[in-house]
């Protein structure tokens, strides 16, 4: 659908004015509590998505999570806020990371791609059932080079089993009540 594709250059949405926050040598692994950038990801409204016509279901799924942190950048680089909203704007993957990253669970061992000190975020992240790599390497569409996509696959499918296995019961329960109904 041509609504899906159409993308804006990100200068008619209201973002954050402040730069996303950068870690700060002392302190890089420190997690930051949810804040404007976090904030802004999930308020964004993806259902109609006029602004950044990014109708996406993962993203609005996202957008329902609880945040559990700032997405924090490695280093500043030349993302500014101008720089870094138009990135989400104009990838579904830029946005479904930075939304991951917001998020997600901080990954037990990072990927060797962020141990290298690579990657847009300052921490790995996870979003099991959202994203197929680390928020850090899905930024760009580089998920392939991920080194815990595996990991991740695994959780997923645990969580998708799990999740199977509790329609089962619900139903089975649903027909007992109908039953005891009749
Ligand atoms: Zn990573
Ligand atoms: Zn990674």
């Amino acid at each position: 659908m041509a609504t899906q594709e159409r993308r804006t250059n990100g200068d008619d949405y209201l973002r954050p004015e402040s730069d996303p926050l950068v870690a700060s040598s002392l302190q890089p692994s420190k997690e930051v509590k949810p804040g404007d950038w976090a904030r802004f990801i999930q308020s964004l409204s993806w259902k109609e998505g006029p602004q950044l016509a990014v109708r996406n279901h993962k993203l609005q799924e996202m957008a329902t999570q609880k945040l559990r942190r700032e997405p924090v950048l490695r280093t500043r680089g030349n993302r500014t806020a101008t720089v870094f909203f138009k990135e989400i704007a104009k990838r579904n993957d830029n946005a479904e990371a930075t939304m991951g990253q917001s998020i997600g669970r901080r990954a037990r061992r990072q990927c060797s791609h962020c141990a290298k000190n690579q990657g847009p975020f300052h921490i790995c992240v996870i979003a099991v059932g959202f994203l197929k790599a680390c928020a850090s390497c899905t930024f760009s569409g580089k998920w392939q080079r991920c080194s815990l996509r595996e990991e991740i696959s695994r959780k997923e499918e645990k969580r998708r089993h799990k999740e199977k296995k509790r329609q089962h019961k619900e139903k089975k329960l649903q027909r007992k009540q109908g039953q005891q109904l009749q």
